[in-house]
């Protein structure tokens, strides 16, 4: 796939060296935008619900770290959820920023300039949830420039139809010739509900460290995995065939009932069944540029790995 470096597999980085796991949300809203419930609650909800980090990104306005209190092993990411004008036909853009100190007018800003600000402060920029914004990749997505990766899952989006974009991944990653890396979050608005917008989607991060430059830094190099349900536990891939052209991958999760291998053209899917499974063993298609994994569980909630360069294999 072209000139780039692939992405950092999580799976390879060990606890000996002092990595772990981290669960957290990286899209929630407040009162400070049309969120339901104040900053101080959000940040509650998600440290009673067992995460490790969280940021609340409201439209707009940065939602500032130091207006919350929170456990001193919670990660605080501060962050803001920004609308530039979309120039190229589609519906105004919804990009997740990361890392934030400044607040710029966004809404009035082209998209590119929003993105290279975001840059010139530290921050890290992602598309947000383009299935449920009718986002066209080629048309709105493919003229920028900087852009970290994607939100491949919503849970706020998924309420109305719309939560998974990895048909969009996919485009843009076949359009771009480069390999990207993913979130899933709740876009949490409402108050507390298990049934609703809260608690449904996360994304795990290997990191060394409990600060929010350890996370973001882990996400936009692809030190993580998202997931609605499933964990991952490892995946291994490895070349089998002489010409070396054909790869095996095992992957190891939490119980689940089909993982699908999906690669730039074709893919595999891998199932007992209908019975559960822990560990499985999926052949690539001869020649496939990129890979990336989708766990379903018994119940269809998912995990996306993040896709791995074939190329550099
Ligand atoms: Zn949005
Ligand atoms: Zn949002």
């Amino acid at each position: 796939m072209g000139e780039q470096k692939g992405l950092v597999d999580p799976f390879t980085l060990a606890d000996e060296d002092g990595y772990i796991w981290l669960k957290g949300n990286l899209h929630s809203h407040s009162t400070n935008s049309d969120g339901k419930v104040s900053p101080q609650e959000r940040v509650d909800g998600y440290v009673n619900a067992g995460y490790d980090y969280l940021c609340v990104s409201d439209h707009h306005t940065i939602t500032r770290i130091d207006t919350v209190s929170c456990p001193d092993e919670f990660t605080l990411v501060q962050g803001v959820e920004l609308h530039p004008d979309n120039p190229f036909g589609g519906q105004r853009h919804h990009f997740l920023a990361l890392n934030m100190t400044e607040d710029m007018n966004a809404q009035v800003m082209p998209p590119q300039a929003v993105i290279d600000a975001v840059h010139k402060q530290g921050g890290s920029i992602w598309l947000a949830h383009p299935h449920w914004s009718s986002v066209n990749i080629l048309r709105d997505t493919m003229p920028l420039r900087g852009l970290a990766g994607i939100e491949v899952f919503n849970t706020t989006c998924r309420c109305m139809g719309r939560g998974e974009s990895s048909v969009h991944w996919d485009d843009w990653m076949e359009l771009g010739g480069q390999i990207l890396p993913a979130l899933a979050n709740d876009d949490a608005h409402a108050a507390e509900s298990t049934e609703r917008d809260t608690y449904h989607g996360w994304t795990m991060v290997r990191v060394k460290e409990r600060t929010a430059e350890a996370v973001v830094e882990a996400l936009a190099t692809g030190a993580s995995y998202s997931s609605s349900g499933p964990e991952i536990l490892d995946i291994k891939l490895k070349r089998v065939d002489e010409g070396k052209r054909t790869v095996e991958a095992t992957v190891s999760c939490s119980e689940a009932r089909r993982i699908f291998a999906v690669c730039d053209s074709y893919g595999v899917e891998y199932h007992e069944g209908g019975e559960l499974f822990e560990t499985a063993t999926l052949t690539l298609r001869p020649g496939a540029k990129y890979v990336r994994f989708e766990i379903v569980d018994a119940q269809g909630y998912k995990a996306w790995s993040n896709p791995y360069d074939l190329a550099n294999l």
